[in-house]
């Protein structure tokens, strides 16, 4: 009886579908990916290298990509000389020896995708401020051994200091350097791989929730708000957004962010950390985006409301005036926000969860580098 009336109810939500729409875009469906990330794109584009002549639909709950793969700060890096001393903390050598060696994969996959021209990629090196002399003076004691760690992966060293030449205010005149630190723009970088996507024949479906999913033997039955459907396998992209699909092992962690308008003669360039990766800013376009700041409310922050809030934002405009911009007159444009994915371990879950359900997903604040190659090793599972 409560079958007869289920079914009653979905088909009365497929209802408004033609027959057309049904055959072409919801039947025989051998992969869905769930979320039009890097990572979904990238799994998408795996699998149609792999099989040609597959139906291949992603399914995206926003208008456009609607998590942190649009959102972000396009930063290419590996990770600040502190953050690498902090993940030994937690983490073994060899498992950070690991990620930042995922890190120089992830990224080389990225741009021979894309392609450098096509995301902007520019290498002016990557730069830490320190504002407590105990943690400058712990980095320049261990920057060695971390290079000696390092060197297998970038044949040099990665680390040295360098001068404050950007006059930045309330630091200390000594700044942390990676010269393989590269940026990009994180908008052209979506754009040409969505670009790959429908060129592929990989069709999307927008403003498409998958609200539930449910596993027969040969296939699953996808719940969205408008339609039914069934696919062979199912591939879960959806990193910060993952628990409402029932895998708990990722946390939403909001990232706030904000954009000044042009400035004359800027003279900063590169990528910048500060206070151990929680602040973060690069020049675009002559202007100044900074983001960071989550570390003032965790709790707070653990959502997946694309919101700003007055505690975050007014504590990144202290520290443009304060700290990063002192002598220079500047306005703010706009402010955003975008939702990572984060959990205990600070590594990706790549992984089958049932006989024909997979998830990639707890990309951290890694993706732009680690997000096409967790997109590949996702496809890979299969
Ligand atoms: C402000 C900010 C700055 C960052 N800066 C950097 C940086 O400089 N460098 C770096 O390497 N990384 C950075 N990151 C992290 C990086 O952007 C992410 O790790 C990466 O984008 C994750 O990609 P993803 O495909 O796993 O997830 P997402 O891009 O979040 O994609 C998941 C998609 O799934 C969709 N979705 C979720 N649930 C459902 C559902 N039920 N049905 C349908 N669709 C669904 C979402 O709408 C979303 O589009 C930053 C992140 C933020 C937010």
């Amino acid at each position: 009886m409560i079958s007869l009336f289920l079914s009653f109810i979905l088909k009365k939500i497929t209802l408004n579908l033609s027959y057309w729409e049904i055959q072409s875009w919801l039947s025989n469906i051998d992969y869905t990916i769930v979320g039009s990330g890097i990572v979904g794109l990238n799994c998408a584009l795996q699998l149609r290298y792999r099989y040609p002549k597959a139906k291949i639909l992603i399914l995206e709950k926003g208008m456009l990509p609607q998590g942190a793969s649009t959102k972000n700060a396009g930063f290419a890096c590996f990770g600040s000389l502190s953050e690498i001393i902090d993940d030994l903390k937690t983490h073994s050598q060899e498992e950070v020896f690991q990620l930042v060696k995922k890190r120089i994969d992830g990224l080389q996959l990225l741009r021979e995708t894309c392609g450098d021209r096509a995301i902007d990629y520019q290498e002016f090196g990557g730069y830490e401020l320190f504002s407590d002399r105990e943690l400058l003076e712990h980095c320049e004691a261990q920057k060695e051994s971390i290079n000696t760690l390092l060197r297998p992966l970038f044949k040099a060293d990665v680390f040295r200091f360098k001068t404050n030449v950007f006059e930045f205010d309330n630091c200390k005149s000594q700044l942390g350097f990676n010269q393989f630190e590269g940026q990009i723009d994180t908008g052209k970088m979506m754009e040409a791989l969505l670009h790959k996507v429908y060129q592929n024949d990989i069709k999307i479906l927008n403003n498409c929730v998958l609200e539930s999913f449910s596993e027969g033997v040969q296939s699953v039955t996808l719940q969205t708000q408008q339609f039914e459907c069934s696919t062979s396998k199912l591939l879960i992209a959806t990193n910060g957004f993952s628990s409402h699909l029932d895998i708990p092992e990722v946390k939403p962690a909001r990232a706030q962010v904000l954009i000044t308008k042009p400035i004359e003669d800027l003279h900063i360039k590169g990528t910048f950390h500060l206070d151990q990766g929680y602040y973060y800013f690069r020049n675009i376009d002559n202007r100044i985006l900074f983001g960071g700041g989550r570390n003032l409310d965790f709790k707070g922050e653990e959502t997946t409301a694309l919101h700003q809030t007055e505690l975050i934002q007014n504590k990144l405009e202290d520290l443009l005036e304060s700290t990063i911009l002192p002598n220079t007159p500047f306005e703010i444009e706009h402010r955003w926000s975008g939702i990572m994915g984060v959990g205990q371990q600070k590594k990706p879950i790549v992984k089958q969860l049932s006989n024909n359900v997979y998830c990639g997903v707890r990309l951290g604040g890694m993706g732009v580098a680690i997000g096409s190659l967790t997109g590949k090793e996702l496809a890979d599972l299969l």
